[in-house]
């Protein structure tokens, strides 16, 4: 079994160098997942000089450890954008979503990209008639919203259902593949891609400066294409940060349904899909187990949970891989798409729960519009800059007593294991030495790595990963290696390794 996603396996592994001299840009893009990418296409093909800026591999964030699943409605549902907001704004959303796919889809042909895009079904299932309502409220909302909803009582799944609702006309891709593409074409139209390149520093003003390891980039805009944005911003405290889980197993019967299935469970769905890949091997994947980043100790037991619900449902042969990432849900329900403000030429694009790749796709259209001056029908909805408090009280509140609780949680004195030899083989944990709160973990070797406990975002204390082998924040998701290195989310700078150098 295979602790990575299935896509990074199944697209070729071209690679950029990273950045080694100074440049100035019209646009310096950070981030090269579904959103950097597609902004630095579109940004590119209109004729403005663009640098995407990646700190991996273009495709290695969030956008290669998704399910690959394109649609028109949201994880949030229908019926909670309805009653949130109103018919009309579901119909915004879902125009908005259905035209990001569309570009996708124009793409894939236009520029034959190889990524096995296919028009597919997406079905809301419930198992028990006890979720019928709920599912009938969601028909009704996708009907407000203009879809082409339908019920029905039987679908491909091998199992037994109440009910379903469908939508026609969805669609499905290998979203590495896709990305490596994007890439490729980045250049051809005239921008530059560097990968290995983190964004160590960024100076705003006229022009902006973007500091890495090698090289400064220079830029009239930027955009942060960093699935949360860098640094410390207002839109921090309004997301709630999850992770969750999947699994890609193989089945005897070679019976592999076709289509996006979630099935409705408590207390959250599973998301179900198929996919053949270029080797001719198929294989189910299975997603859920959600919850609060940093705050599961026996997050391997998601894993065991996904295993033994496939199991339960299919006949599965094998799990070959199983991979995890993380989300931003917002406050109110849609995400944060355009600019921080009227001036400085600085945007962002997060919050898009589980939707991303289509969100991603949108928010790269309605930015490069806003940097190119053309009308663009949503950015007002999206706008990061709208004042809904009624709409968004409730998370916003949860969330930042979330936060409150993390930081109590968090006091200085308070640490998981008392001594540093305490810690077992491949086992992670907060330490206090000398009134300092170190993250440390014991390899399989014995070795020891130890970091600063304190996240350099908002001073949160990291929480151990134990199945992603990382330091992660439970208040604003940024997470870091076991030697320190940002991996994602807002912090920039690395957590710190003990002045000595040495384990204590
Ligand atoms: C388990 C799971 C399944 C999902 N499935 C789906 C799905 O089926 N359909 C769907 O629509 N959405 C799905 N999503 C959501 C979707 O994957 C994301 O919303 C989307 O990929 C976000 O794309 P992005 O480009 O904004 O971010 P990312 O893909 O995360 O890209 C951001 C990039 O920024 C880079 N970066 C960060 N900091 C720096 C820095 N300092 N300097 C330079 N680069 C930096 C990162 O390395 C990364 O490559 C899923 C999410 C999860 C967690």
């Amino acid at each position: 079994m295979k602790k990575t996603s299935l896509w990074k396996e199944d697209a070729d592994a071209s690679a950029y160098p990273p950045l080694q001299n100074d440049l100035h840009v019209d646009v310096a893009i950070i981030g090269g997942g579904m959103t950097g990418l597609t902004a630095a296409h579109l940004l590119a093909g209109a004729g403005k000089s663009v640098a995407l800026l990646e700190a991996w591999r273009v495709g290695g964030g969030t956008t290669g450890f998704s399910t690959g699943n394109l649609y028109a409605t949201v994880e949030e549902r229908m019926h909670a954008i309805c009653s949130k907001f109103d018919s009309e704004t579901a119909h915004a959303v879902a125009a908005s979503r259905t035209a990001a796919i569309g570009h996708i889809e124009n793409l894939v042909h236009r520029l034959a990209i190889d990524c096995d895009f296919h028009r597919r079904p997406w079905r809301l299932i419930s198992e028990i008639p006890q979720n019928n309502k709920i599912l009938e409220k969601e028909f009704h909302a996708c009907r407000e919203a203009g879809l082409d909803a339908y019920l029905e009582t039987s679908t491909p799944l091998p199992f037994d259902i109440s009910r379903a609702l469908r939508i026609e006309n969805q669609a499905q891709f290998n979203p590495m593949r896709y990305a490596k593409a994007l890439a490729a074409e980045i250049i051809k139209a005239g921008g530059s891609v560097f990968e290995r390149t983190p964004v160590l520093r960024i100076k705003e003003g006229s022009p902006h400066s973007l500091y890495t390891e090698n090289g400064t980039v220079t830029a009239d805009k930027i955009i942060h294409a960093t699935h949360s944005p860098k640094g410390v911003r207002f839109v921090h405290t309004l997301m709630g940060v999850h992770r969750e889980y999947a699994i890609a197993v193989k089945l005897n019967s070679n019976n592999y349904p076709e289509g996006i299935f979630w099935v409705m469970s408590r207390p959250h769905q599973h998301s179900i899909r198929a996919y053949t890949d270029s080797r001719g091997e198929s294989f189910l994947l299975v997603l859920g187990e959600p919850h609060k980043v940093g705050h599961k100790k026996d997050n391997e037991s998601c894993f065991r949970n996904l295993e033994a619900y496939a199991g339960a449902r299919f006949d599965v042969k094998s799990v070959d891989y199983r991979w995890s990432a993380q989300n931003y849900r917002s406050a109110d329900g849609l995400p944060y798409i355009g600019a921080l403000d009227e001036k400085t030429g600085v945007y962002i694009a997060t919050g898009f729960a589980t939707d991303g790749l289509t969100y991603g796709t949108l928010a790269a259209m309605i930015i490069s519009d806003l940097i190119l001056d053309n009308e663009n029908p949503w950015a007002k909805l999206y706008d990061p800059r709208r004042h809904n408090p009624l709409k968004s009280a409730g998370r916003f509140i949860k969330e930042n007593v979330h936060v409150f609780m993390d930081y109590m949680h968090d006091l200085p004195y308070r640490a998981e294991a008392k001594i540093v030899s305490d810690i077992r083989p491949d086992e992670g944990k907060t330490v206090v030495i000398k009134g300092e709160k170190f993250a440390v973990y014991r390899d399989e070797a014995g070795v020891l790595h130890q970091v600063s406990a304190v996240c350099t975002h908002m001073k949160c204390i990291v929480n151990w990963n134990a199945e992603a082998k990382s330091w992660d924040c439970p208040c604003h998701g940024s997470r870091f290696t076991v030697d320190g290195r940002v991996i994602e989310g807002p912090a920039m700078i690395d957590l710190p390794k003990p002045e000595t150098g040495k384990p204590h």
